[in-house]
């Protein structure tokens, strides 16, 4: 799940460079264009049943194209061109530019506008075995996962319409203002599910993991992922190792550039921890003090085994806690989690000279160990009390009788939101960014609620998913709030 909170986290400026893997495309012919070499292969592409109509769709296409062509000279041209974003063209023009892409089949261009703004996760599994004790996404084990052929169906249906679009303003709002509405900058691979336990198969049985997903989503959409992980069982040899390939993989600059940032989530609201916490209660302080062993085996482990990625600037140890001003929160608190972070910093420090004494992986003289820990301190030494009382935080304060006055409630801020977009349609202020979910369908979503849209991508599995936690399913994104005009800066403007 997504640790930081969404109106904390950095937004991007319009002033900031485009990212150079936001690629500028060429194309040189219809094949080109229509991407007909990959439509033989993979099937990405797809011309209809019906003959009549596929000419027709196809002309269609060929004249949208030509207005893109020319429309691009034309932008290219203009002294303010950089200040137009893709929302703002009119998509009336556009319309049939994205013929025969199988996966945007019976969506319209605005259907596809509206999509691609702010595309933060596409959720290619749900669910985690973790359930951490604040989890807000309320995530709980389930199988239910995308097949690798749905993933690139989406993500390969994305790279064609970017050739299409050649360079238009970018599609996934890169250059929003601000001002008007932040954004995130990266596409993510999951919302309730911890990257560890991220990998889907194709139809073969083939496994692809996050070193294929962000891959994939770098490579055809442009845009960076983000992997979070709040650590793994360290007796767990599959995972284990899988650990070790990633610090390996990320650990190479080129590699870790298709990330935004690589975080640890390191907080008391781990199972172990809780319940923990929870034997406290019957006075069972064995039980307390090895429960807490056991999480903070598992927080050093995981920071050992990410050494390698440790000197670099996107690798975080994310810390977070109640505040101290919470009642009641003793064991979950600033206070709590200091403690928590020197026994983690002395367990590390043991597995360093451990490691030094014996083959030593990670480090080779007591000077690198000093270094790491001095980097280890100084990325645990922000401690974050961010905190709301949604999904299963809000069972938990229950539980522990913690009493927060802080604590973020979504209640009016989510009636507020669903005012805006019925008023002031799609481009209210709110941050808002796009979910898709493991069966395609699409959400408006901030980590806090999520409101349905009736959109869903053709992609072969469409079996339902596991319900998003606050998911208000009375509050719809209709086709007229998505169909809404933009008052500037449409098409016929620049013409
Ligand atoms: S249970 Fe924990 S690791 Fe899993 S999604 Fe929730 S917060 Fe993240």
């Amino acid at each position: 799940m997504k640790i930081e909170n969404s109106y904390s986290n950095v937004v991007y400026n319009l002033k900031q460079k485009p990212d150079k893997n936001i690629q500028k495309y060429d194309f040189t012919s219809a094949q080109d264009i229509l991407d007909l070499n990959l439509a033989g292969k993979r099937r990405d592409i797809s011309f209809g049943a019906n003959p009549v109509k596929a000419v027709k769709d196809y002309l269609k296409f060929l004249q949208v194209s030509r207005f893109v062509k020319n429309l691009e000279t034309y932008l290219n041209a203009q002294p303010n061109h950089e200040k137009l974003h893709f929302r703002n063209l009119s998509m009336e023009y556009l319309e049939g530019i994205q013929y025969g892409i199988k996966v945007f089949k019976g969506l319209s261009m605005k259907d596809i506008q509206y999509l691609s703004e702010n595309l933060h996760v596409i959720a290619v599994k749900r669910g985690c075995n973790n359930m951490c004790g604040y989890c807000y996404a309320d995530a709980k084990p389930s199988k239910r996962e995308m097949s690798w052929e749905d993933f690139t169906t989406i993500t390969r249906g994305f790279k064609t319409l970017r050739k299409r679009l050649g360079s238009l303003p970018p599609l996934f709002g890169e250059s929003l203002p601000t001002s008007r509405e932040p954004i995130y900058r990266t596409t993510e691979l999951f919302y309730d599910s911890d990257c560890m336990n991220l990998s889907i198969k194709d139809k073969k049985g083939r496994i692809y993991d996050m070193r294929d997903l962000v891959t994939e989503v770098y490579e055809s959409i442009g845009r960076k992922s983000c992997f979070d992980t709040s650590g793994w069982n360290p007796d767990n040899k599959a995972m284990q190792e899988r650990a070790e390939k990633y610090a390996e993989y990320f650990s190479k600059p080129e590699n870790m550039d298709k990330l935004e940032a690589f975080n640890l989530s390191f907080n008391p609201f781990n199972a172990s921890y809780v319940a923990g916490v929870k034997a406290l209660r019957t006075n069972d302080f064995d039980k307390y003090v090895r429960l807490r062993g056991k999480f903070t085996d598992r927080i050093a482990n995981a920071i050992y085994t990410f050494t390698p990625l440790m000197k670099q600037d996107n690798f975080n140890i994310l810390v977070r806690c109640f505040g101290l001003q919470s009642e009641h929160a003793t064991h979950f608190n600033f206070e709590a989690m200091l403690g928590l972070t020197q026994e983690v910093l002395k367990k590390v420090e043991g597995l360093y000279k451990k490691d030094l004494e014996g083959c030593q992986k990670y480090v080779k003289s007591q000077a690198d160990i000093d270094t790491y820990i001095k980097l280890i301190r100084k990325k645990t030494e922000r401690i974050s009390t961010g905190l709301n009382s949604s999904g299963r935080m809000k069972q938990f304060i229950e539980t522990f009788k913690i009493k927060d006055s802080t604590l973020q409630n979504h209640t009016e801020t989510t009636k507020l939101m669903y005012k805006e977009l019925q008023t002031e349609g799609r481009y209210h202020r709110h941050l808002a960014l796009r979910l898709i979910d493991t069966d395609g369908r699409v959400y408006h979503m901030d980590y806090a609620r999520f409101f349905p849209t009736g959109i869903q991508l053709n992609i072969k599995d469409k079996t339902p998913t596991p319900k998003l936690a606050n998911l208000r399913e009375n509050c719809p994104v209709t086709k007229e709030i998505i169909n809404r005009e933009e008052t500037h800066h449409a098409i016929s403007d620049f013409l």
